[in-house]
């Protein structure tokens, strides 16, 4: 088991990417805090974890609010007396056109993508430097290295979160923690559901090896990147996307 012990929150852990990321680092024996906006979804996680005899608690909130993130570290610390990785991984999307897309969309996706993964960052980082150990894990994507068409809003987000990556990868190295962003192509998740069926089809078709991606792919790369395997890593984008290129 390759993070056994280890103590991980993963955020956005309800559904999709996060669901499946937060049962394969259980499998690996983490003790996992499954976090996410949506308390149905936080508890279906957990029991899906606990099902599979993986320890893991709920918390809900919201890494928009800067108390509820703050809370989210404190009650992990008293759960389990550390915290050594955090997956920033709750994200949404709001698309448009340039020319037609609102304030409230660009701001609702900064919002989350970008000030939710500073918040949960930057909360995570104080607790790893007092222990001078700690991994940080963001989720970027694709789009944020390509751009896409009606992503305005989302792209510069993921972009974004690459500028962060590498930033605290140098400002953090020395306190014992690694830093790391993974870049999604496109995976089968209720996000994605939204795209239209010939988009997808689209991707699967530029794929040099002719696939979607699954949440279990990107799953796998967290759960490598959070491991001592690893250790060599930081500052990286990891592209898991079948070799897509837009
Ligand atoms: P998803 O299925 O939409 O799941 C995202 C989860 O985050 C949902 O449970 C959502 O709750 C939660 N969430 C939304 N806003 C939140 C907030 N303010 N605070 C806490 N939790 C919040 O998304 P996904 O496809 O698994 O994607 C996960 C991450 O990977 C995202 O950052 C996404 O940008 C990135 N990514 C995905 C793909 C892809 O193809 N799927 C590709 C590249 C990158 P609700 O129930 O409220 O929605």
């Amino acid at each position: 088991m390759r993070l056994k012990d280890k103590v991980a929150i993963i955020t956005g852990a309800g559904r999709g990417i996060g669901a499946e990321t937060a049962k394969k680092f259980a499998k690996e024996g983490a003790k996992v805090v499954v976090s996410d906006i949506n308390e149905e979804d936080v508890n279906k996680t957990v029991e899906e974890i606990k099902a599979e005899d993986g320890e893991s608690f709920g918390i809900v909130a919201n890494v928009v609010i800067r108390d509820q993130v703050d809370k989210m570290i404190e009650d992990t610390v008293e759960k389990y007396g550390k915290l050594d990785i955090i997956v920033n991984n709750a994200g949404i999307t709001a698309d448009a056109k340039l020319v037609k897309m609102t304030e409230d969309q660009w701001d609702k996706v900064i919002a989350v993508n970008l000030k939710g993964v500073f918040n949960c960052g930057q909360a995570a980082a104080k607790v790893m430097t007092e222990q001078g150990h700690g991994v940080i894990l963001n989720a970027s994507s694709i789009v944020g290295i390509y751009g896409n068409f009606g992503q305005t809003n989302y792209a510069a987000t993921k972009w974004g979160v690459i500028g962060m990556t590498k930033s605290w990868a140098k400002e953090l190295g020395g306190k014992g923690i690694r830093v790391n962003a993974v870049a999604p192509g496109f995976i089968v998740t209720p996000m994605t559901e939204k795209m239209p069926e010939k988009v997808l089809e689209m991707m699967k078709n530029k794929s040099p090896i002719k696939s979607l991606g699954y949440p279990e792919d990107i799953a796998n790369a967290y759960a490598f990147l959070a491991s001592d395997e690893a250790r060599f890593i930081t500052g990286a984008v990891l592209s898991v996307d079948g070799g897509v290129v837009l």
